[in-house]
């Protein structure tokens, strides 16, 4: 019995284990990391604007370094610990390099691909209706029955 050697020292885990992907999915994911990515540049900004606004005590460190805590007059010092907590969860979610997908090359989808897409799309159309007209079934009978 030939056991992997490489697995035996622990040198391979199933966590090195590699899946194959469709480039197409594989690029949706990028794109939804850059959006990701663009989403939380835009809360940090806004969360240091939130911070800037916040009124604080004669003295308090905190108003000089987002590190130091605000004493305890400072008047805005739950709003200042909320924009603090939302822009050290932006800082923790950024992506360190997201490219953007649209100056990428473009592949276009294979027809089977595409079929796939098209009928999927027909399907969810159907499901819909069939869900509209079960709605509007159960609507017509409450109205029925509360006279
Ligand atoms: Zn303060």
């Amino acid at each position: 019995m030939a056991a992997d050697p490489k697995k035996l020292m622990g040198f391979e885990t199933s966590a090195d284990k590699k899946v194959p992907i469709r480039t197409g999915d594989w690029d949706a994911m990028k794109l939804a990391l850059w959006r990701a990515n663009s989403a939380w540049e835009t809360i940090a900004r806004e969360a240091t604007v939130l911070l800037e606004a916040c009124k604080h005590a004669d003295g308090c460190p905190g108003k000089e370094d987002e590190f130091k805590p605000c004493l305890p007059g400072c008047p805005d010092r739950e709003k200042r610990l909320s924009a603090l907590v939302i822009l050290g969860a932006s800082k923790q979610c950024a992506p360190i390099d997201a490219k953007k997908v649209a100056d990428g090359p473009y592949f276009a989808p294979s027809r089977e691909y595409f079929s796939e897409v098209i009928a999927e799309l027909a399907a969810a159309q159907i499901e819909i209706e069939r869900l509209r007209v079960a709605a509007a079934v159960t609507t017509t009978t409450e109205t029925t029955e509360t006279p």
